[in-house]
């Protein structure tokens, strides 16, 4: 029997001005209102967080933000910390999106330091990771994979993963319509559960949630839920459009 709540997360990335991230996150709370049996989290830009927070506050959609800087305050310019994400109502953080790694120079390294930061400011990191169709053509999957986890998570005990949310997103399936078969989805996840149950032990392994990402629709969503190693979604494009990504949470 699956022990894991469902977790399903929207990524809404660099759209929407602030009246725009209100009104789609009032009218998801309303459209989810009674759903017990998911946790539900919007990422809205910075600038929406704290607005979006106070629309949704009284109703179960959490509030995350898409990225951190490691640092707590100081002459970091454009950056935002922990604890200015915690202030506006975030509970979650997305590490390590496969946009930062590609267009912001986003490395294992710093993913790493992002993590620790999140955790140590109480915010639940979900830590993204993915394989670019090249490294899955060249039978790179695994390695990709493992290497990411491993230093992602360098240095850290299993007190420290346990609040960790893993977000397999393969690079190929992000903003391209073309998903994951049910089945390559399983196959990852199941490795990545493998592999944390090597690094930190059964028990983590058993209750760390592993979401995956990557053209996740109303349509598909209930197939890649039935896996038994699936345990959310990181929805991007259809989290922006709340009767859709309100069908994505009510899937069952
Ligand atoms: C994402 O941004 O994490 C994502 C998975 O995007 P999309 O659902 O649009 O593929």
């Amino acid at each position: 029997m699956n022990i894991r709540k469902p977790f399903i997360a929207g990524n809404w990335k660099m759209y929407k001005t602030c009246a725009e991230s209100v009104e789609t996150a009032t009218k998801l709370a309303g459209l989810v209102s009674g759903v017990t049996n998911v946790d539900i989290m919007i990422a809205p830009s910075f600038i929406a967080l704290a607005l979006v927070y106070e629309a949704v506050k009284e109703s179960s959609v959490m509030v995350g933000a898409q990225n951190i800087f490691w640092e707590k305050e100081g002459a970091f310019t454009g950056e935002i910390s922990p604890q200015m994400a915690a202030s506006a109502g975030c509970r979650y953080v997305i590490i390590g999106h496969s946009e930062r790694r590609q267009y912001f120079s986003e490395t294992d390294l710093s993913v790493n330091k992002k993590i620790r930061a999140a955790i140590n400011n109480n915010l639940t990191p979900v830590f993204c990771i993915g394989e670019t169709e090249k490294e899955r053509d060249a039978d790179n999957t695994f390695n990709i994979l493992d290497k990411q986890i491993k230093m992602g998570l360098e240095g850290f005990s299993p007190d420290n993963v346990q609040s960790v949310i893993l977000a397999y997103e393969p690079v190929w399936a992000i903003g391209t319509g073309k998903t994951a078969s049910s089945g390559q989805a399983q196959e990852v996840h199941k490795f990545i559960r493998d592999l944390i149950e090597n690094l930190f032990g059964k028990k983590i392994a058993g209750s760390a949630r592993i979401l995956y990402g990557g053209s996740v629709k109303p349509e598909n969503i209930k197939e890649l839920m039935s896996m038994p190693d699936v345990d959310g979604a990181l929805v991007g494009g259809a989290s922006l459009n709340a009767e859709k990504f309100a069908e994505i949470v009510k899937f069952k």
